[in-house]
């Protein structure tokens, strides 16, 4: 029954992982990860909703037989600080950097941008650099 009575220094804060102030950097780590993936994910979902150049190519890319999916061809992820965003052409996916695409201008560009990667590569069928590891390209923040 030891387990069902905390003791003075628990308080039961065990159960409240994020409150407990004797891991605060642990919590506010993990929250602010999570804060950054949401505020990133909804941003793409705004570009892909609103973005006029984003609209035309999601459309082209539809129209050629590379249907971009939101939950399979993007992703939201931690970077080096140096770049925004990548198109892994392994996977076929858009990376998106949670941690630099500061605002939704910059997310608009970066979706742009690496959207013309994932449309060349749709129509071209290329195998680039015939390495399919390759990252295609990582841009730079600003
Ligand atoms: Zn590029």
């Amino acid at each position: 029954m030891a387990e069902e009575n905390p003791t003075d220094e628990d308080h039961g804060y065990r159960l409240f992982p994020q409150r407990d102030r004797r891991n605060p950097k642990k919590a506010s780590f993990m929250s602010t990860l999570y804060l950054l993936k949401f505020s990133c994910k909804n941003r793409l979902k705004i570009a892909m909703q609103q973005n006029p150049q984003v609209k035309i190519l999601l459309d082209a890319m539809s129209k050629a037989g590379c249907t971009a999916y939101l939950d399979r061809h993007f992703a939201c992820e931690e970077c080096d600080t140096n770049v925004a965003g990548g198109f892994d052409s392994a996977t076929s996916e858009v990376v998106l950097c949670q941690n630099t695409i500061a605002n939704q201008h910059q997310m608009n560009r970066v979706v742009t941008h690496e959207l013309i990667h994932a449309f060349d590569h749709c129509r071209a069928q290329v195998d680039f650099l015939s390495n399919m590891r390759h990252l295609a390209c990582t841009e730079v923040g600003f």
